[in-house]
């Protein structure tokens, strides 16, 4: 099956091809930890999770890296406004190291509640100053640079490619650099690799650098470590699609123009969680996290379902109903796996197993196409034609992709009076007292429960 990607380099979805045969060198652009992620944030990690485990299923060995920002970020993506740790570290009253190290540890645990694997390698900005401050040199020594009153900046006429992930012109970049100019640099559209402290007095995560105490900019760290950990050829970068036009363009910039050649093959991006027609922002103070969701009485598997059902380049309407509804059909699923599991009918149809299987791995293999899959995966539930056992097989496949944790789905206990109904079933069906059994079981189909007759005694499963 041929695996393909949308490439916002290329702007079409194109056939992937690794560098090298069966390895995927991956690299995700980690949240900046001066705050806890929002739900929007973590809808493109669920994103990049599905793109790893669908690039794990067909077959890839993948080294996921992904990177925190510790350091760095200002409040525009751009050079523009204060630096985020220190405004938190102010907010909060801790350092900024607390501050980080902190809200990372909370990342973690957020991402582990909505299943998202671990990246194979998770790597600090701060604990790689020393490599930032490697290529910043190499890029001066190649004439990229000019450095006013101890900042680093990047001039950007000299590398005439800066446009090609971001296709924009002149104009719209001029737009975007315009939020607040400094007059020190040569052109708007020059951005920072190395501020010395004269940005900010009080800076108080500084390092000693050949051009001043100060701190790195915000774009200098992927590339650095995206290229310390999987070489000069990266396979696939990601990140949400507002990295496209400054942060994703500013690290094409560096890096190329360190290696001089091209530098990652595939550019992803995940569309915008939106919210009253606006995109959830923590500077726009409309955000969500987990906790809340969790808080309303949410599993965060229902947020990971919601997610799940829009194709990740489509941005997606949040409410509480459209949560709520994602709800629903998580919980039908699951009862319904809960019930495939209970005395698994074996079922004969092979050739219907393995059509379902192709449909739904060809819907990801076209550029991840989840909702499609998400169809195919109902249209086989429904599906009288094929047994339990068969469609618990193919529900255990599609969960590698899915990561809603199947084989965790488990029947709760049911409360003593509705067992005892049960139970009363069963005494009934053994006396042959069908019009009580019958009762019985609709006694029990209006409280949610739906029995099940084996050859080994009655079931039950919720439905929902
Ligand atoms: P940050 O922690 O701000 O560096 O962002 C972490 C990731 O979340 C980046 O890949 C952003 O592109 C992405 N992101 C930010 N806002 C949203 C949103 N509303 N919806 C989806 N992804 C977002
Ligand atoms: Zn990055």
């Amino acid at each position: 099956m041929q695996f393909s990607l949308f490439n916002t380099l290329t702007r079409s979805t194109d056939v992937f091809v690794p560098i090298e045969p069966g390895k995927v060198s991956f690299y995700a652009c980690g949240p900046t930890v001066y705050h806890y992620a929002h739900i929007g944030n973590l809808r493109t990690y669920i994103f990049e999770d599905v793109l790893r485990r669908a690039l794990e299923h067909f077959g890839f060995t993948v080294q996921h890296v992904m990177n925190i920002t510790d350091v760095g970020h200002l409040e525009s993506d751009a050079d523009a406004g204060d630096d985020k740790m220190a405004l938190a570290s102010k907010r909060e009253h801790k350092s900024p190291w607390e501050i980080a190290r902190f809200y990372e540890e909370e990342f973690f645990k957020d991402c582990e509640k909505l299943q998202i694997l671990k990246p194979s390698l998770v790597c600090r900005a701060t604990e790689h100053v020393a490599e930032m401050q490697e290529m910043v040199k190499t890029l001066e020594e190649k004439g990229f640079t000019y450095t006013v009153d101890g900042n680093v900046y990047y001039r950007i006429a000299k590398f005439p490619e800066y446009a090609k992930l971001s296709r924009r012109n002149l104009e719209e970049l001029l737009e975007g650099a315009r939020v607040e100019i400094d007059p020190r640099k040569e052109d708007p559209r020059d951005f920072v690799l190395w501020f010395s402290q004269s940005k900010f007095p009080n800076q108080i995560m500084k390092w000693e650098s050949p051009w001043g105490v100060g701190f790195p900019g915000w774009h200098i760290e992927c590339s650095a470590m995206a290229s310390k950990y999987l070489g000069e050829r990266i396979d696939i970068h990601a990140g949400g699609v507002d990295h496209i036009s400054v942060h994703h363009t500013n690290e094409i910039a560096q890096a190329e123009g360190c290696f001089e050649h091209q530098w990652v093959n595939y550019w992803m991006h995940g569309e915008f969680l939106v919210v009253d027609k606006g995109k959830m922002a923590k500077s726009a103070g409309n955000f969500l996290t987990l906790q809340v969701l969790i808080d309303e009485g949410y599993d965060p598997l229902h947020y990971r379902y919601l997610c799940l059902g829009a194709h990740y380049r489509s941005q997606l309407f949040f409410s509480l109903e459209a949560l709520a509804g994602a709800k629903n059909a998580f919980e039908a699923l699951k009862n319904r796996v809960i019930s495939w599991k209970l005395s698994p009918q074996k079922g004969n149809n092979p050739e219907k197993v393995s059509l379902y299987g192709n449909r739904f791995w060809q819907a990801l293999a076209n550029d991840l196409d989840m909702p499609i899959a998400l169809a195919v995966l109902w249209e086989m539930a429904k599906d009288q034609t094929l047994g339990d056992e068969e469609k618990l097989r193919l529900m255990r496949d599609f969960d590698k992709v899915l990561g809603l944790g199947v084989d965790n789905f488990a029947r709760p206990t049911l409360p003593q009076n509705l067992y005892d109904l049960v139970l009363k079933r069963e005494q009934a069906r053994a006396d042959k007292d069908w019009q009580l059994a019958d009762t019985l079981r609709q006694e029990l189909v209006a409280q949610g429960i739906q029995l099940k007759d084996t050859p080994s005694g009655t079931d039950w499963y919720y439905v929902y």
